[in-house]
């Protein structure tokens, strides 16, 4: 199993480090050529959704990662990456890659909660541990999107067929079951 991590910018190595503590192989993308490679998923991680967004599209990147996802690639977006791949974000008109059904709100939380810690389940599982930066929450979700986890009544993690996201790093926490969550994805797919 290949798991190609998108390393333009943000948190892309504590997502290597997961994917291989779990017996994965990992690479980062870094440029359009790396998206040839022999890739059985891909992490769009945390960081900055316009800056990212920004560099995708004068790599050229867009189009390609919109078809892998359209094809079937399983995907894991967090955070930023989330915001990444919402068909709608709140307050603005453009989206990145706008290939999951939901509505994303953008730094949800306010400055004086931009960081926390909380728990929640995920999925039919136990409580996870999650950690919130500047983060987004899901505030619509289309038909064909199944939530995953909330917290305080917030969508905060949700699944359409291949295409996994959270708002909460998972990367951060001792706590590796959405991995094994999307790993188990990848090798279904
Ligand atoms: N606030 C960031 C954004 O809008 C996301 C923060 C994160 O990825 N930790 O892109």
């Amino acid at each position: 199993m290949r798991i190609g991590v998108l390393a333009l910018q943000g948190a892309f190595i504590e997502h290597r480090k997961k994917i291989e503590a779990l017996g994965a192989e990992s690479f980062e993308i870094r440029s359009g050529k790396d998206l040839d490679r022999q890739l059985d998923g891909i992490i769009l991680p945390g960081g900055e959704s316009t800056v990212m967004g920004k560099l995708l599209l004068e790599l050229n990147m867009t189009k390609t990662l919109i078809h892998m996802i359209s094809e079937g690639i399983p995907v894991f977006g967090t955070c930023a990456g989330l915001i990444l791949m919402a068909q709608n974000i709140v307050g603005e008109e453009r989206t990145h890659l706008g290939t999951m059904d939901i509505t994303a709100r953008r730094n949800a939380y306010g400055r004086q909660l931009g960081s926390f810690c909380a728990s929640g389940c995920f999925g039919d599982e136990t409580e996870i541990p999650m950690t919130f930066i500047r983060a987004p929450y899901i505030q619509e979700t289309g038909k064909e999107v199944d939530i995953l986890s909330s917290v305080d009544g917030r969508i905060v993690a949700a699944r359409q067929k291949n295409q996994l996201v959270t708002a909460f790093h998972p990367e951060l926490d001792d706590d590796n079951r959405v991995y094994r969550y999307f790993l188990d994805m990848a090798e279904r797919s």
